[in-house]
């Protein structure tokens, strides 16, 4: 019995390791992915009302290049704690890449999900990381809010949502830009 628990709790580690980003502790792109699919093959989404948030953040290779990826590392951490302290626990959030994270909010319309990416830029913008020397680190991030719309496939609402983000970053950075500024 002791060896099946052994084994059953390898078995559950490297599922964990393969599933969890270890960094940041949230979901992976991957695994995103896969319980939206989950969602749409028992017709969970087709008709459901939920907003997209996608974040990615400011300058962040300055931040490596003048401090360390060490650094860098844990302003990721800083940054992915941040989101996850101002969502719920409904709500769904991952690691969507490298300095990219990316939330679904669900029973969520677009004007209280811009509200919220709001609150959230706001608390990125304003967390520090207090290096050794003294040192405060400060991080913005540029943000895309969408809603998602009645059986499009999900890989739209991303691509929507990712090209919002593109134009936050055009427009200056540390800005939230949604389909309510686009349309
Ligand atoms: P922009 O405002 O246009 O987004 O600029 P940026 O520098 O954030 O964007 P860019 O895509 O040029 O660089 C992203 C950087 O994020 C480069 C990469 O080294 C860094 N990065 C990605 N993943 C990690 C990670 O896990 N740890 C650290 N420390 N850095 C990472
Ligand atoms: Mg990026
Ligand atoms: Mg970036």
């Amino acid at each position: 019995l002791w060896l099946q628990t052994a084994q059953l709790s390898m078995l559950m580690n490297l599922y964990r390791e393969s599933t969890v980003d270890p960094l940041t502790k949230l979901i992976n792109r991957r695994v995103l992915m896969r319980s939206v699919e989950q969602l749409k093959k028992q017709n969970k989404i087709d008709n459901a009302s939920f907003s997209v948030i996608m974040f990615d953040l400011d300058r962040f290779k300055r931040i490596n290049d003048s401090h360390g990826h060490q650094i860098g590392d844990k302003v990721l951490i800083m940054a992915a704690e941040t989101i996850k302290e101002e969502l719920k626990s409904t709500d769904i959030i991952a690691r969507y890449g490298g300095e990219e994270f990316l939330a679904i909010l669900s029973g969520i319309q677009l004007n209280q999900a811009i509200d919220v990416a709001e609150r959230i830029a706001k608390a990125i913008r304003t967390k520090s990381l207090l290096l050794d020397s003294g040192e405060k680190i400060y991080v913005t991030s540029s943000i895309g809010v969408t809603q998602y719309k009645a059986f499009e496939e999900i890989e739209e609402t991303f691509k929507r949502v990712d090209d919002l983000l593109y134009h936050a970053k055009d427009q200056g950075r540390d800005r939230v830009i949604s389909d309510a500024e686009v349309a």
